[in-house]
């Protein structure tokens, strides 16, 4: 096909999923744009910066890199890429460690990268039989292989398309897999230690899930870290998002900022642009092929309103979402690493007052996560950007007026674990609500990760990469297929354009 004549493609939202969409479609040679409503890419992950802080706005933690790698090598190997356009490679550094744990009865467990030393660490800190630890870890592993070819690396709703290879691959560990029971009921029965299960619990907030009402089968999450690793880009999370556009541009790929899309155009079940309004005046977009990256609840409701929705699967409970304090702290906390975790003393109690109430409570578990100690640029000279998050539930209108009260929930806790207040150094403070993220971001009700994985089916209700009744309308991102949380949403990207190459119309 000539450049001509090459069909249209139209992404909305420059989020990770929609960068990294746009990027394999103007690969596969469709002419791709992409319409972001807010003024620049990113759409989550996102940096401010105030009297000389950086603050990652949005996720923190990276891990498998490898999925940003891939897009980069698939740029630069492109026939379509403008080599004279081609960012500098993306760089990010290895971690020799996750987190830092610590509670309020004196525990502190740091999960060392290296096996053998995070081991020592936890028997020095906690009472544990190093074998249980050993196999609820290569338990993970196991669970995390046999999984990842079969539910997040191919689409659960194109039969026809189901890559057995990945079936008959992971059937001799079917049998291992935890089919049933909670999270939490897992990791009790496996290691009884109750620092070491909280640990083990919070990785069911990767997804913004409740450990004690999300499947065993989240236990697939610590194997992200303690065997794959964690990691750091260099400028911080933000430099993950503009290097995809940066990659993005090197392909041709026009991105249209500013610009709201208010319907998506169908005709005879068949996709025919987008629509939208340039300067005050109504303006169509001709596309063959449409991605949705917004979040597929407002996607229906009004990009799409005259369509049957999927009730079922917009009504399922959203993920938690997060109030996230920014603050500048003019003072150095050797103890505190990049991400540090401050755990309430009863979690169960926790998940339980978020569920009722919205937020965690007069005792919450509180996630610092500093990047200046590995960014030293990051902060001015001596002193920390801290980015401090509780879980609350996505509920914008329960949450706003407590803000006052989760604040000062978190600096007694803070005071409380670390055996010092920080309220006198901060010298700059702003803070994310549920309420902003919506606004910001366009995900429903202000969630981090689309639905929650509360239920044991909830990773077959998410949202299809490929419409049922549409022809040429896809979806990628957080809340669809297989979940939130930036390599999920790059691999929903990777599966939705494998769809597009072979379904497109
Ligand atoms: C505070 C916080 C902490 C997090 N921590 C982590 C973490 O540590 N690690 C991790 O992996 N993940 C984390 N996450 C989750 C992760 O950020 C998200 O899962 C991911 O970034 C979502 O990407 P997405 O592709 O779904 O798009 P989004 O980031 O949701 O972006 C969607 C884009 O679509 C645009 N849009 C919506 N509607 C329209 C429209 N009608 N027209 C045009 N544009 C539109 C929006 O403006 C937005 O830019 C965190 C998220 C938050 C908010």
């Amino acid at each position: 096909m000539s450049s001509t004549n090459a069909k249209k493609a139209v992404v909305i939202g420059a989020g990770i999923g929609g960068l990294a969409a746009a990027i394999r479609l103007a690969d596969q040679g469709l002419h791709t744009s992409v319409y972001e409503s807010t003024g620049e890419p990113g759409g989550k992950i996102k940096e401010e910066r105030i009297a000389g802080y950086r603050f990652d706005l949005g996720p923190s933690l990276f891990t498998m890199p490898e999925l940003v790698m891939e897009l980069d090598a698939l740029t630069r190997s492109s026939a379509h890429v403008k080599m004279d356009l081609l960012p500098p490679a993306f760089q990010y550094q290895t971690l020799d460690r996750s987190t830092h744990y610590f509670w309020e009865d004196g525990t502190q467990i740091k999960a060392w990268a290296n096996r053998k030393a995070f081991k020592k660490e936890v028997m020095e800190a906690v009472e544990v039989d190093p074998t249980a630890l050993d196999q609820h870890l290569a338990h993970s592993q196991t669970i995390f292989e046999a999984t990842r070819g079969l539910f997040l690396e191919q689409s659960l709703h194109e039969w026809r398309r189901f890559r057995w290879s990945a079936f008959r691959k992971a059937a001799p560990y079917l049998h291992q897999l935890p089919w049933l029971g909670s999270l939490h009921r897992l990791n009790r029965r496996k290691l009884r230690e109750p620092h070491l299960v909280q640990i083990f619990d919070r990785y069911a907030t990767y997804n913004g899930s409740d450990p004690h009402r999300a499947p065993a089968m989240l236990h697939v999450i610590p194997h992200l870290e303690h065997g794959l690793g964690t990691y750091f880009p260099n400028g911080g999370m933000a430099a993950i998002a503009q290097h995809l556009y940066a990659l993005g541009k090197s392909l041709g790929v026009a991105f249209h900022f500013g610009q709201a899309v208010q319907k998506i155009a169908h005709q005879n079940g068949t996709v025919r642009g987008i629509e939208l309004e340039i300067n005050g005046q109504p303006h169509h977009v001709a596309a063959q092929v449409v991605v949705s990256n917004a979040d597929v609840h407002p996607t229906y409701r009004k990009l799409l309103p005259e369509l049957k929705a999927p009730e079922k699967t917009l009504n399922q409970e959203r993920s938690t979402s997060g109030v996230i304090f920014y603050w500048g702290i003019r003072k150095a906390h050797p103890a505190l690493h990049l991400h540090n975790i401050l755990f309430s003393q009863n979690y169960h109690q926790e998940f339980q007052s978020i569920e009722a109430m919205g937020h965690p409570g007069s005792d919450p578990t509180v996630y610092i996560n500093i990047t200046s100690k590995i960014q030293s640029t990051d902060a001015p000279n001596g002193c920390e950007n801290w980015f401090v998050m509780v879980n609350v539930s996505a509920n914008p209108d329960a949450i706003e007026s407590q803000i006052p009260t989760i604040r000062q929930a978190v600096l007694d806790k803070i005071t409380r674990t670390l055996g010092h207040s920080v309220e006198e150094f901060i010298e700059t403070e702003s803070i994310l609500s549920p309420r902003d993220i919506e606004k910001r971001t366009g995900s429903w009700r202000g969630a981090l990760y689309g639905a929650s994985s509360n239920k044991a089916l909830s990773a077959f209700l998410r949202h299809r990469n490929r419409s049922r009744q549409i022809n040429g309308l896809y979806f990628c991102g957080g809340s669809v297929h297989p979940g939130g949380g930036i390599p999920l949403c790059l691999l929903s990207a990777r599966i939705a354009s494998e769809l597009i190459r072979t379904t497109a119309p």
